[in-house]
């Protein structure tokens, strides 16, 4: 289902108190920030008047997502499986201090190396109803004040819909702005399309190395851009919306983790509106990549501090309890991948 649905459906009650919009939104505004242990179920997501002047959509959107299983990791983060009305499942995590990450698809075409989700390739888009209800399940169960899309999927991949999610949050401040954070391997719709929006999301670049061949081992269905042209075109964005551009690196011991890489970082990014977002790699099975030890990933922070590069060192949420992206669903779901 997508938000035009529920709006065309809403458009063909005659009863209603106000334009469909704006009930959406009050909808959302009146959810719950800080609802503790009380939980809402999927029948609760739209308040009694909606549901009374259009019964069928309760059950519709009922039936849209549940939460099959929920793993609290110790850094104050929870990954939900989520499951989809057609059984299919994604997954979503909590993030510690008032974030939620959504996933965009079943599954993703890009393939990259290291990740468990593109194992499968892609098996469905979620429709923007589907992802906006992700947020409204975390909503229910904790404060969320960000919204980061980089769950399972290329939201490029999905942009009609993932763009109607965000123009929807973002309006009248549900998310505000810049705590909309739209993750992409590198994509041209994406750089062309998120000017022309009225909610300008935030954006992260997954980088992940500087060196185009090697990108293209890594990240194989990616499209084919030199790491300059993106960051480039990253770099242009981040000027017009005044906010910085996240860096998504994910460390793998041996293969992206040189003082050559840190070297071409620093090339590429001074002067850059840029954070750099190091996260050592998280334990994949069967993937043949490590994660680099605590000294070497001290030292490329170090040298990208020492040019005054800002970095963050990042733990994939979730970690402790074996989580990254796509693991959750490939062991519930008895996934064919290791
Ligand atoms: Fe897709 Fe992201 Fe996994 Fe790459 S890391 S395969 S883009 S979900």
């Amino acid at each position: 289902m997508r938000i035009q649905d529920i709006r065309q459906r809403l458009r063909a009650g005659h009863a209603l108190p106000c334009h469909e919009e704006r009930i959406l939104r009050a909808w959302l505004q009146s959810l719950p920030l800080d609802s503790g242990p009380r939980r809402r179920s999927a029948e609760n997501f739209f308040p009694k008047e909606i549901r009374a002047i259009l019964p069928g959509l309760a059950a519709d959107l009922a039936g849209l997502v549940r939460v099959r299983s929920e793993h609290p990791g110790e850094d104050g983060s929870a990954r939900l499986l989520v499951e989809l009305a057609d059984g299919q499942c994604v997954e979503s995590v909590l993030l510690p201090r008032d974030g939620v990450c959504v996933s965009s698809q079943v599954g993703c075409a890009v393939g990259c190396a290291f990740c468990m989700t593109g194992r499968d390739g892609l098996l469905r888009q979620l429709g923007s109803a589907e992802i906006v209800a992700q947020v409204v399940l975390a909503r229910a169960l904790r404060p969320v004040k960000k919204v980061v899309f980089m769950g399972m999927g290329e939201p490029a991949h999905n942009l009609d819909n993932v763009l109607e999610a965000i123009d929807l949050l973002g309006s009248e401040n549900v998310i505000g702005h810049k705590n909309l954070v739209l993750s992409t391997v590198g994509d041209r719709r994406v750089f062309e399309r998120l000017p022309l929006g009225r909610v300008k999301p935030a954006l992260a670049l997954s980088l992940h190395t500087t060196r185009a061949e090697l990108r293209e081992q890594l990240l194989p269905r990616a499209p084919r851009i030199a790491p300059e042209e993106l960051v480039e075109l990253a770099e242009q964005y981040a000027r017009a919306t005044a906010y910085p551009v996240q860096y998504q690196w994910t460390l793998l011991d041996g293969v992206n983790d040189s003082d050559e890489e840190a070297e071409n970082i620093i090339r590429l990014l001074s002067g850059k509106y840029a954070i750099m977002n190091f996260i050592p790699f998280n334990r994949v099975e069967g993937s043949g990549f490590n994660r680099p030890s605590p000294e070497r990933v001290a030292r490329l922070a170090g040298l990208l501090h020492q040019h005054g590069i800002l970095v963050r060192l990042r733990d994939s949420a979730g970690q402790d309890i074996d989580g990254g992206c796509g693991q959750l669903r490939a062991r519930a779901l008895g996934s064919s991948t290791p």
